[in-house]
Parts: structure tokens; sequence; C-alpha cells
């Protein structure tokens, strides 16, 4: 049978798990005679009210390197969970989750879309403001890339998959943070939050402001831009704008964050311009040492991710002045307000 490198990797850390990690099978992505299990690795505690940490990758099937830095993070906290008691003590009050490979059968044929020519993450009901052409979602062909999938046909498997799984992860959490993991945009590393719908605010703005301004703090020299997804573009359909917005129409002082790192490939292309005529090449680190850098690149922020999850003091204020005030400051940082 037919299988994916890193689906063979999740599988061997599966079988050394033990009692320290959960492995399921959300589902299963078919092709003709291909079909590949997406599955879902979890770690620490299982209460429903636990604070969550999750990391997505490979939802667009060519920007492959995002599923393998997110089965490297895997593989790093699984050893972690073995042998470190910091780690142990921390995710007995904690949840960390790993969806690695969200759009397999994509990974294997390198292509964006899914098996029926969908974009993911264009694919949710939801409309944005003035998306750019074709980019920001369309529903004129699944032979064009972006497309959206028909008006009113349900979630694509996938996509479906991915939402009910986070979904399930964050209903009763007291604090959830997830990172799905993309590439193929600009020079930098950048970390997004929401929303990818709208240039204006998302309700919880201060948070990220909270978050960003602790990481500048701890990692003055770290690399990451952080900023809104919409400064860049703004496209219909976003999965994370889709969980968010329910999530925070369902319930009241839960708080959830979800974050997109989208790794700065242009970056590879520039060392190496070869590569773009290389079908991975524009998103993806081609040569053997950039490669192995970029699986190591994005530690710390695991660590930092997991460390501002268990103490959320340092970062998620309920004071609502200086909720206020970080907001007020994430405006003139984000959105030229004064
Ligand atoms: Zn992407």
């Amino acid at each position: 049978m037919t299988s994916l490198p890193e689906i063979q990797q999740i599988e061997k850390k599966i079988e050394a798990l033990g009692s320290t990690g959960r492995a399921e099978i959300l589902t299963y992505s078919e092709l003709g005679d291909l079909r590949f299990p997406i599955y879902k690795v979890s770690f620490g505690s299982q209460d429903p009210k636990a604070p969550v940490l999750g990391f997505v990758g490979g939802v667009h099937g060519l920007e492959r390197i995002g599923a393998q830095v997110c089965v490297a993070l895997m593989n790093s906290l699984a050893e972690l969970a073995q042998w470190d008691a910091t780690i142990q003590q921390t995710l007995q009050n904690i949840r960390i989750f790993f969806i690695p490979t969200v759009n397999p059968v994509g990974i294997y044929r390198k292509t964006r879309c899914n098996p029926q020519g969908v974009d993911l993450m264009r694919n949710a009901p939801i409309d944005a403001d003035n998306p750019q052409f074709l980019l920001g979602g369309h529903r004129y062909s699944k032979k064009l890339p972006w497309y959206r999938g028909e008006l009113g046909a349900p979630m694509q498997l996938e996509a479906q998959a991915l939402v009910n799984a986070v979904e399930k992860e964050i209903a009763h959490s007291s604090l959830a943070i997830t990172l799905d993991l993309h590439s193929g945009f600009g020079l930098q590393d950048r970390l997004w939050f929401p929303y990818a719908k709208t240039v204006q605010p998302y309700p919880d703005l201060h948070l990220c402001y909270g978050l960003k301004e602790l990481l500048d703090r701890t990692y003055p020299h770290h690399f990451y831009r952080v900023e809104p997804q919409a400064r860049n573009y703004t496209t219909h359909g976003d999965l994370w704008d889709y969980i968010y917005d329910n999530h925070r129409g369902r319930v009241q002082g839960q708080v959830y964050v979800p974050l997109c790192l989208e790794m700065g490939s242009w970056l590879w292309v520039k060392k190496n311009p070869w590569q773009i005529f290389s079908a991975e090449g524009p998103f993806n680190p081609l040569k053997g040492h950039r490669h192995k850098r970029t699986l190591r690149r994005h530690n710390t922020l695991m660590e930092f991710l997991i460390r501002a999850l268990s103490s959320p003091q340092a970062w998620a204020t309920t004071e609502p002045l200086k909720m206020q005030q970080r907001e007020q400051q994430a405006k003139e940082l984000w959105y030229g307000e004064r």
C-alpha cells in the first residue's frame, strides 16, 4: 500500500508512545487507490476544561514543510514526555495535540487542494470583505487554485474532520491556542492571528497583543513578524475564522487564540533560485542543510506557547482596564489608529 514518509513517521512514534500519549484516526482521505489516515496525537491532561495547545500541518499539500515541522515538534514533545520531569508536570495540567497531515493526498500529489480540487483553507462557509480576485477564494472552477467548493455544499471531509477535532478539543477548555503551519508567503516567518475575512480588528485583539508583547520581552531576538492575517490579504472560507467565530458565539469567558505560522519561503527561493522550477520549490526548503534548519527552527516557539498556555496571567489578562489598554496599543500598532 502507498504511504507517505510523514505518516510513516507518525505511526512509528505512535507505536512508541506507551502511556505518554494517545492516538486517534480522525478520518481517511482518499482518491482512487490512495487512502491515507489523518491522525491526531495528544499528550497530557484529559480534563475537558484543561488548557489546550494544538499544532496542525499539511492543510495545503504543496506546503509539505508545514507537515514536516509539525511531525518534528510532535516527535520532540513525545520524547520530552518520556523523560523531562518539568514537561511531565506541565502535562498534568494542560493538553497538547498534533494533527500534522490534514491533507495527505495533497501532500502525496504535491497539490495545494484536497482530492476534490478544493482549497481547504477557503472551504468554510464564510464570506470575506473585498478579497483579492481568485487568491481570496472563488467558485469558478476547481481547475484554478484557491477554489472554495460549490455554494451550499457541505464542507470537505478533511476540513470537517479538522473542524470537528479542534472544536471537540477546545469546547470546554478554559484557554486554547492552535498553531497551523503553512509556507509560501514572504521573506520572513509570520505569526498570523484573525481575521482572514476582514481588515477590521477581531474581538480578542488584546490577547494577541499580550502574547506578542510577552514573546518580544522573553525572546527579544526572535524572528517572527506578528500581525493580523488580513493585513496581507483577505480570504473567504478560512477554517480558523470559522472555528473562532463558532466558539466565541457559544461560550463566555473561555479564551481561544487561533494562530497561523506562515513560513517565509521566498527566502529559500532567494538563496537557491533554481528551486523555483521544481514542483515543491516555491514552498519548501530543498537544500539539505536548509531543510534541517527549518525543522528545528520553531522549537523555541513551541516551548514559548507551552509556557504561555501554562501561565496565562502573563498575557491573557481579565482586568478590564488592562484589556482596554492592550486593545488600544494593538490598534495603534496594527491598524494605524491613534
Ligand atoms: Zn498554506
